[in-house]
Order: structure tokens, then C-alpha cells, then sequence
């Protein structure tokens, strides 16, 4: 086979709105501010990837994001894409953070080995194709509106409702009472702090919790906290997902090895991309720890990348994949498709989801070649 060769990459500032502003513990956002890069080759074919900055939790904005892909893409510009390993390397030391444009890259290059091996993404990181389901996800709201919101996914058929914590004692426990009023008892819900309380409140409020049928409470306390999670998961009946404590392998190791929590929740915008993701998974296998893969609010297209290591990896057991649903728009074309809250990964090479050229055409961009 002849070298294959990067000769360009594309890069896309995208902004869409969301129908309603998403508020989480820590930050507020509305609209979905992602940054596409598409790279090119001298076989004709390409490979796109999104990155979707939560400031909050990556550090990482657009603007950030913006300034980096233009770094980078001239770093890897001219090698050859299909050896990740070491384009990866390259990229992580020369900015060490920034797991989210990172992913974008990652992305893009497992797209692009997808469309050259002929392969599906699941089938090229040597998993299956199953159809599986997601849950809903609430944002932080008051209680009567929470529980209004609970009732209309349970009567669109959703199987778990995922709702948004960490405000305080009073009001969190009030949302999850308000929500079993008008659910009933049927439907799992998961909750998440997103690092709102301290190891005080955590316990007071996941044991006032414990009877009202919490799957599990993803990460109720401050990231770096390791010690008081682990003396948290030891306190409560409620098992424990690590999120925002958990973005590459070395941390997957230190919170297994601490028995710091029950579940792992991995994001390709906090590993840096499925590289990393398929490292995480590897060591939750390792530790008996099962997986939810999660999503900030990408596109379908980041979606898309997220469902395949859903549907390619049996230590994978909830999906939190519901970040497009709360867009105005919807620029991607193929891609997973959702039946309410069942998805379905599509079978064309790589991750099969490109954007809508329409909809590039109003993006800022940046081409480096
Ligand atoms: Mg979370």
C-alpha cells in the first residue's frame, strides 16, 4: 500500500442553539459551540471529528479550541494518519491538556482508518453491532418542573431519566421526591452532582436519597477528591460514578485502586478521544468496574463516535448519549439514529456521520495546507 498522507485539515467553528439553556452545578450554557475538523488525504477519502468544550470541566472553550486545532493540524500535517499512536503522542505532549480538541483529532483519524480498512468503527476496534438505549437528562430547575419534565420522557418511552443535582439539601432532595410523585417507582433515575456538594452534604443527602430508587450518583463531589469519594462510596447504599475525577487511564487506575467508586462514566472529550476510551475500559474490566459512556452536547456526529464503543464493548453497560436532542438544529447527516431513546449505529466505514455541507458553508474556517 502506498503511504497515505494528511494534505489538509479543515477547521469549523460551529455554534447552535439550544431550545432551552442546560445548567448543570457548575456552568450554564446555551448553545452548543463545537469545532469540526476534517482531514484530508491523498487517497481522496477523509475523516471528521467534533470536539464540544464544557470550560467547567476540561478547561477548554471554542475560542481555546479554535487556537489549538490550528497548532495541531500543522503538527500532523503531511504524516501518516493511520498511525494513531504516535499522531496521538505528538498532539498529547505538545498540549498536554485539552482532552476535548484533542478528541476532535482522535476522531477524525479513527474516522478516516475506518474508511480505509472498509470497516465500521465498532467492527475496526474488533466489537459488535447491538442496538442499545439511552436515558434523558434534566438540567438543574426548579422541583415542580423537574418532575413535570420526568413525567413526559417516562410517556415518550424513555427507560431511565437522568437528572441534574448539586444545588442544595432542601432542593435536590425535593426534585428527586417531586419526580417519584409523578413517575411512580418504575423507572431508574440517575442523578449527578456534578462535583456541587462536599463530602457533608453528599451524605446527607445521597442517604435521604436511598430509598427512592437511585441507579447510581455520578460524581457528587469535587473532582480531586478521591479520599472523601471513597469514604462516600463506603457510607452510602447508592453506587458512585466517577465523571469529571476521571479523564485518562492513569486516572482510571488511581480511582480502581482507591475503590473510589462503583461505575466509570467515560466521555471521548475528557479522554482525548476512543484511544484513551478503549485504555479506560481495559482497566475498569481489569477492576470489575462497569462503564456508561456519556457526552457533553456534541452533535450527532460526536454521538455517533460514542455509540460505536457503546455498541463494540460488552464492559459498556448505561449510555448517556442525549446531548443532540437538546439542539435547535441538527446538521449531521447519517450518523446513529434514535428511536426515542433506542439507538442505532450504522454499518458504512468509520463512524459513518459527516456534516451537512449546507450547514459548513455558514461556519468560520480555518484551513491549514
Ligand atoms: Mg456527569
Amino acid at each position: 500500500m502506498d503511504e497515505i498522507i494528511i494534505t489538509g485539515i479543515d477547521i469549523f467553528k460551529s455554534d447552535i442553539k439550544l431550545k432551552e439553556p442546560f445548567k448543570i452545578a457548575i456552568m450554564e450554557i446555551e448553545s452548543s459551540q463545537s469545532v469540526f475538523i476534517r482531514i484530508h488525504t491523498n487517497t481522496g477519502l477523509y475523516g471528521v471529528g467534533e470536539a464540544n468544550p464544557y470550560w467547567g470541566i476540561t478547561g477548554e472553550t471554542q475560542s481555546i479550541n479554535m487556537a489549538g486545532a490550528v497548532d495541531l493540524a500543522k503538527m500532523i500535517l503531511h504524516k501518516n494518519p493511520l498511525n494513531i499512536e504516535e499522531r496521538l503522542n505528538e498532539i498529547r505532549s505538545f498540549l498536554v491538556h485539552n482532552s476535548t480538541i484533542h478528541s476532535a483529532f482522535d476522531m477524525a483519524l479513527y474516522d478516516l482508518l475506518g474508511k480505509v480498512a472498509n470497516l465500521p468503527l465498532y467492527a475496526l476496534i474488533g466489537g459488535g453491532k447491538r442496538s442499545f438505549w439511552t436515558d434523558n437528562t434534566i438540567g438543574i430547575k426548579e422541583p415542580e418542573e423537574v418532575a413535570q419534565k420526568a413525567l413526559k420522557y417516562k410517556k415518550l418511552g424513555f427507560k431511565a431519566i437522568k437528572v441534574k443535582l448539586g444545588t442544595s439539601f432542601h432542593q435536590d432532595t425535593q426534585r428527586i421526591r417531586k419526580i417519584r410523585e409523578a413517575i411512580g417507582d418504575e423507572l431508574p433515575i440517575r442523578i449527578d452532582a456534578n462535583q456541587g456538594w462536599n463530602y457533608q452534604t453528599a451524605i446527607k443527602i445521597l442517604t435521604a436519597l436511598e430509598p427512592m430508587g437511585i441507579e447510581y450518583c455520578e460524581q457528587p463531589i469535587a473532582c480531586w477528591d478521591f479520599q472523601n469519594m471513597r469514604r462516600l462510596r463506603e457510607n452510602t447504599t447508592i453506587a458512585i460514578m466517577a465523571d469529571e475525577s476521571l479523564f485518562n487511564h492513569h486516572d482510571a487506575f488511581k480511582l480502581a485502586v482507591m475503590g473510589c467508586c462503583d461505575y466509570f462514566n467515560i466521555k471521548l472529550s475528557k479522554s482525548g478521544g476512543i484511544h484513551t476510551a478503549l485504555k479506560i475500559n481495559a482497566i475498569a474490566e481489569s477492576a470489575g468496574i462497569s462503564c456508561m459512556v456519556g457526552c457533553m452536547t456534541e452533535t450527532r456526529l460526536g454521538l455517533t463516535a460514542a455509540a460505536h464503543i457503546v455498541s463494540a464493548l460488552s464492559n459498556i453497560k448505561f449510555a448517556d448519549l442525549d446531548g443532540h436532542m437538546m439542539l435547535k438544529e441538527d446538521p449531521i447527516i447519517g450518523g446513529c439514529q434514535y428511536n426515542i431513546g433506542e439507538i442505532n449505529i450504522p454499518d458504512i466505514p468509520g463512524h459513518g456521520a459527516d456534516i451537512d455541507p449546507g450547514f459548513l458553508k455558514q461556519c468560520e474556517c480555518i484551513q491549514i495546507k
